[in-house]
């Protein structure tokens, strides 16, 4: 997927003035905040299931290499065939070679992020073959001359009902539906015939499972089911910090996922699939491949922000962000949106190609409130934040501003004096409403919104007066 995490204000900005997404966004404000918070009262103990499941992914990416070699042993002792990839070029490679060797002419995918990483799509289209994506929100999107996705658990949640009617009735040929069961079923009409059609099924994989080699895939609309069971050739690609030690394992962190993504407590289908079709058995891919993928994970996992990699691709972070809620997934230039976006995307595509992205924060810390396994996103996006400071990637005027404001913090007395006359000043450019419209070098603070004024005096002086009053 191309990247354009350079552009992340950029877009942002057009985010903000494009009325019709903002209008589409409101959902991420309400309906996904809401679901979560239903979904996670319903469990005893939430925060003790949370601390498991941080627990859970941290002793797997701690011994990282031992569980990888579990699975590849496990999962070759039932049939399936086990390969690594180093870069996102790697995948396609194995992916094409694959095909050519099973002869392979049409191709039917549920949804794999790690597959966007490497725009395996337009790479199988290049050699000739078709390729259908059956997860309605990439099917949206595919149709749309690949747009790309702009959520990781609904790729396509920032396009309207009407949006979806429109599309389908220009690429369908069909009269326009305005309701969504009806576009939903038309959806279905369309992708059976190719499930019945395709050679080969490809999917992602939420976890693979060490002790018996298998890959687990949530979903609610069975099309990894159906994708992954009626070719004759399965092939499951996801990144090597997937692997969880076992079974029981998954079990605890599907008490996590489905809850913290969408609320529900089970997703309608978890599919479990381990090895090849056997003697007698009526389901299944005669050839099981699994491809596990590098691509700058290792590297993540020898840096400062090693805990990215716990994440288990829930979307709550993104859900419950400010900021993700107002510019929503587009402007973070490629696959990852939301807070983890933010923390992946420099570290998969080199920091210097996403400068922005550990940034676009307001460090309230709703998504590490949020995030399923713990993992302290803002403390890593921070991290980053200082990574750029010090290998000299931010502009000169903000790397002075910071001096500055180290100079005087070193120094309480002066610091003081410095921020009473700060507050007084913002405060008299306040206007009636108590709120500054335009802040003095801090333009992009006001150019969308008003800041409300402070109250004129420090929280020292606020303190001091309350303490002196109770007395
Ligand atoms: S970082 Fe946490 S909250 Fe965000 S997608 Fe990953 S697991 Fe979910």
């Amino acid at each position: 997927m191309q990247i354009s995490s350079m552009h992340f204000k950029a877009r942002a900005h057009e985010s903000l003035d494009n009325a019709q997404l903002q209008k589409n966004l409101v959902k991420f404000k309400t309906k996904f905040v809401t679901a979560r918070r239903t979904g996670i009262a319903e469990l005893d103990d939430f925060e003790g299931t949370r601390e498991a499941g941080r627990a859970i992914r941290q002793r797997g990416l701690d011994n990282l290499d031992v569980w990888l070699a579990t699975f590849e042993r496990n999962a070759a002792a039932r049939g399936a065939t086990v390969l690594f990839a180093q870069t996102p070029a790697e995948v396609n490679r194995l992916v094409l070679g694959i095909a050519c060797h099973h002869g392979v002419r049409k191709i039917i995918k549920s949804k794999s992020m790690v597959s966007e990483e490497s725009a395996l799509d337009h790479a199988i289209e290049g050699a000739g073959m078709t390729v259908v994506e059956t997860d309605l929100g990439e099917y949206i999107l595919q149709i749309n001359d690949y747009e790309p996705p702009s959520h990781i658990i609904g790729p396509a949640l920032h396009k309207s009902k009407e949006e979806v009617a429109e599309l389908f009735a220009r690429k369908h040929g069909t009269p326009r539906k305005d309701v969504i069961e009806e576009l939903t079923l038309e959806a279905r009409g369309v992708l059976r015939q190719h499930y019945l059609t395709a050679d080969m099924g490809i999917s992602g994989g939420n976890f693979f499972v060490a002790e018996t080699g298998s890959v687990v895939i949530v979903t609610n609309e069975c099309n990894a089911t159906l994708g992954t069971t009626l070719p004759k050739v399965h092939v499951a690609i996801s990144g090597i910090e997937k692997v969880v030690p076992t079974l029981e394992d998954v079990a605890t962190l599907m008490r996590l996922l489905p809850r913290s993504a969408t609320g529900q407590s089970i997703s309608n289908y978890v599919d479990i699939l381990t090895g090849t079709k056997g003697p007698g058995e009526f389901h299944g891919a005669e050839h099981m491949y699994f491809i596990l993928v590098d691509s700058g994970r290792s590297d993540v996992l020898a840096s400062e922000v090693r805990e990215a990699l716990r994440c288990i691709r829930c979307g709550a972070c993104m859900n419950h962000c400010p900021v993700y809620q107002n510019v929503g997934g587009h402007s973070y230039g490629w696959v990852y949106p939301g807070p983890i976006g933010a923390i992946l995307t420099p570290m998969y595509v080199g920091l210097e190609n996403a400068l922005e992205l550990p940034h676009a924060s307001t460090f309230c810390n709703q998504c590490g409130v949020v995030c399923p396994v713990k993992i302290p996103l803002p403390d890593l996006q921070r991290k980053l934040r200082e990574r750029e400071f010090a290998e000299h990637y931010r502009p000169w005027s903000e790397r002075a501003a910071l001096r500055l404001w180290a100079w005087f913090a070193r120094r309480p007395k002066l610091y003081a004096v410095a921020s009473r006359l700060g507050v007084r000043l913002l405060r008299s450019l306040a206007g009636p409403q108590g709120m500054i419209h335009k802040l003095p070098f801090g333009g992009e603070w006001t150019r969308q919104r008003d800041m409300p004024a402070p109250a004129g005096r420090t929280f020292r002086e606020l303190y001091a007066q309350r303490k002196g009053s109770s007395r």
